[in-house]
């Protein structure tokens, strides 16, 4: 069932949501010992906020959607009293004294929290492979990775694991895990929905967004978790609007940009051809197709890699073994340090956080951070010009489909080119969706990323929305899912 659906129900007492919640688990109990999508799962608290839910559904009508409605958080956005261990060693068993801003919007929408999915590492990956406790897999195929960072999120719900999900997006980490498994994921304009309580890997560039079974519920989600917050100077003063209720289908006289720099050698032919048919179908619509250049696209990757790199150096340097989770024992203070992070840290982090000192360092700061700042002003320019003439933008969400488990961690490099799509529109601070919109010829799911302009969430959704009401592609199940 989507949330719309389940709500549904929910409203004319078809089933409660303590049957939801029972189902939800009973599904998790059949499937997670292989998917893995939980690193924390709480079943009594959930049953018990269910229980709740019926009660004010009871009441009467409520005016939230996700009311009694279970929903899965990942694993990077802080819990009041339940562990939020962002998949490293040094914070696993740290339990937060506050709720993120998206929980608590969450939470007092009545939804039911049924656990905290498993990650890469401080959200640093492409695969969730780079978590510390075990990897996720993807529900289409058990020997392939579901995406990442937020991979947990994404099998959750490709898996029936739950009803929805939240994830975060740094560079990619909501829209490809979603099109590797399937579902539809949203990176929301900078600044749409407040960071306040995600544990901090890029600050300039992390965005909270939902991880749904079609549109509509990510245009519900999106309207309760948005809106300014007094406690993220960087969240902003704009109004949210009913996103859900501007869903009309109707797209005709729309000018979509599709950058050529996009579709280029590297792209997987299935992925190719699924995002082409996928822009005819808008077209068939009465979108107007234009092509267009975003000529710095190519130096996404390394500007990223700068910039990401650099903030998570700083940003890290607070897990030191002193007031937070793990703390090694060193002979002095040093020492003390030194060991809590070398042991509570694993590889990428350590590996970033590298980066990022030298990148930052005195001699190398103009070279590195400074450049970097710099294209990545060339990069937000690009989109800036090409929306004076667009109203969205169409590319593929990933390169390829779902990858082999281990067939890219050895190579960083590799890894961090599978973001090579999405991680622009985080440098630009640009919101995009991933739909589905195919499979390949072994049956993964593939997406379609449509790019927006800055708080113009309402223009992609209309989109993806006419988009999915034309296809079946966000129907489909993993054949886990008919078990
Ligand atoms: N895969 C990218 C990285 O490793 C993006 C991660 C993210 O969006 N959190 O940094």
């Amino acid at each position: 069932m989507t949330l719309d659906e389940a709500s549904d129900k929910l409203r004319k007492r078809e089933v409660s949501s303590q049957e939801l919640t029972e189902a939800v688990f009973q599904r998790v109990a059949q499937t997670d010992g292989i998917i893995r999508s939980y690193i924390t799962l709480c079943r009594d608290t959930a049953i018990a906020q269910a229980k709740e839910a019926d009660r004010r559904l009871r009441q009467g009508p409520s005016a939230s959607p996700l009311l009694g409605i279970p929903i899965a958080l990942k694993d990077n956005l802080l819990t009041q009293g339940l562990r939020t261990t962002c998949a490293s060693r040094i914070l696993e068993n740290f339990i937060p004294p506050y709720d993120a801003t998206a929980v608590a919007k969450v939470r007092s929408a009545g939804a039911v929290i049924t656990g905290k999915t498993n990650l890469d590492e401080f959200a640093m990956g492409s695969s969730a492979e780079n978590s510390a406790f075990f990897s996720t897999r993807n529900p289409w195929d058990v020997e392939r990775v579901p995406g990442g960072s937020s991979g947990g999120s994404a099998a959750s719900v490709a898996a029936d694991q739950c009803i929805a999900a939240i994830g975060t997006d740094t560079g990619g980490s909501i829209r490809q895990p979603a099109a590797f498994c399937g579902i539809v994921g949203m990176k929301p304009t900078y600044g749409r929905v407040s960071r306040y309580g995600v544990i901090a890997f890029a600050s300039s560039m992390d965005q909270v967004g939902p991880m749904t079974k079609d549109v509509r519920d990510c245009a519900l989600l999106l309207e309760t978790i948005s809106g300014h917050d007094p406690s993220d100077s960087t969240s902003v003063k704009l109004p949210v609007p009913s996103y859900s209720q501007s869903l009309t289908g109707e797209i005709a006289g729309l000018r979509l940009g599709i950058p050529k720099e996009y579709f280029t050698a590297g792209l997987q032919s299935a992925v190719d051809e699924a995002v082409i048919n996928a822009i005819r179908q808008l077209e068939k619509r009465g979108a107007i197709i234009e092509e267009i250049s975003l000529p710095h696209t190519e130096y996404a990757v390394a500007v990223y890699y700068i910039i990401a790199t650099a903030e998570a150096s700083s940003n890290l340097a607070r897990y030191d073994g002193m007031r937070y989770g793990q703390r090694a024992v060193g002979s002095d203070l040093t020492e003390t340090y030194m060991l809590s992070r070398a042991q509570g840290l694993g590889p990428e982090v350590k590996r970033r956080i590298m980066l990022g000192t030298y990148a930052l360092s005195v001699g190398y700061y103009d070279a590195y951070y400074l450049k970097a700042q710099k294209v990545r002003a060339l990069i937000h320019r690009d989109f800036d010009a090409a929306f004076k003439h667009c109203d969205a933008i169409i590319t593929p969400t990933s390169p390829t489909t779902a990858f082999k488990i281990s067939e890219k961690i050895q190579n960083p490099l590799e890894m961090y080119l599978s973001d090579i799509c999405t991680i622009s529109i985080n440098l630009a601070g640009v919101p995009a969706i991933s739909v589905p919109c195919g499979l390949d010829g072994e049956g993964l799911p593939i997406g379609m990323q449509v790019i927006g302009k800055p708080f113009d969430e309402a223009t992609i959704l209309g989109i993806a929305y006419a988009y999915e009401q034309q296809t079946e592609w966000h129907r489909k199940k993993p054949a886990l899912s008919a078990a």
